[in-house]
């Protein structure tokens, strides 16, 4: 089974593409690691995450980078969705990520294209989404609990910022799938909305 989950920043895609790994035993990816990996090599390399060549040169960054502490941070985040922008770096973590989705016995992943571009072929697809205030409260805890310094201010205008730049870029823009179940967990506990989906998915 192959279950896309895409949508906007802290919406509770993680918690609940984690469920479902679990609940089907499936193997879980999420991609939003991998343009934050990016983001952070290109930082390392010195570069400039506007630049399409530089950003395309931090796409063979080493596995290792993508536990490091580092790329939960919000500046990485702004940076993961400049070079999200890029044809190259897409075409380059498309590759990667339809090998992972794609292999024999399924997967879950999770991002902003699963179902659209990586995987519209997905057996059952998610759209995970929430009012703006709720999802700025949520990513404003998550980073409390990780000891991450920051008001909830700065909170809300990377995550405006991000979703704007997320939805407004010509490639691969954050939509949902038109065969995608919607899942709006504004009014949901985070255990509610997990149970939502392993219900939908067990049909
Ligand atoms: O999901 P996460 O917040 O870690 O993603 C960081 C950024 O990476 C997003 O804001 C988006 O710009 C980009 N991204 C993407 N496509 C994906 C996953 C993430 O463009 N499938």
């Amino acid at each position: 089974m192959l279950i896309a989950v895409d949508g906007p920043v802290a919406a509770g895609k993680g918690a609940i593409a984690g469920a479902l790994a679990r609940r089907f035993k499936l193997p879980h990816l999420n991609t939003g690691l991998h343009y934050r990996a990016v983001a952070r090599q290109v930082l390392l390399n010195g570069g400039n995450v506007d630049d399409e060549d530089d950003a395309f040169d931090a796409c063979d960054f080493p596995i290792e980078l993508l536990s490091e502490p580092h790329l939960i941070s919000e500046l990485i985040a702004d940076l993961a969705s400049h070079v999200a922008v890029f044809p190259a770096v897409r075409q380059a973590l498309f590759e990667r990520e339809w090998a992972f989705a794609h292999r024999r016995g399924g997967a879950v992943l999770e991002g902003r294209d699963i179902g659209t571009v990586i995987a519209p072929d997905a057996d059952l697809k998610f759209y995970v989404t929430a009012e703006p205030a709720i999802r700025i409260r949520h990513r404003f805890e998550a980073l409390m609990e990780a000891e991450y310094p920051i008001e909830l201010r700065e909170v809300a205008a990377e995550l405006t910022a991000r979703d704007k730049r997320d939805r407004e870029r010509a490639q691969a823009p954050l939509r949902a799938a038109s065969d995608a179940i919607v899942l709006d967990t504004s009014q949901l506990m985070r255990r509610d909305a997990v149970t939502a989906a392993i219900d939908a998915a067990e049909g």
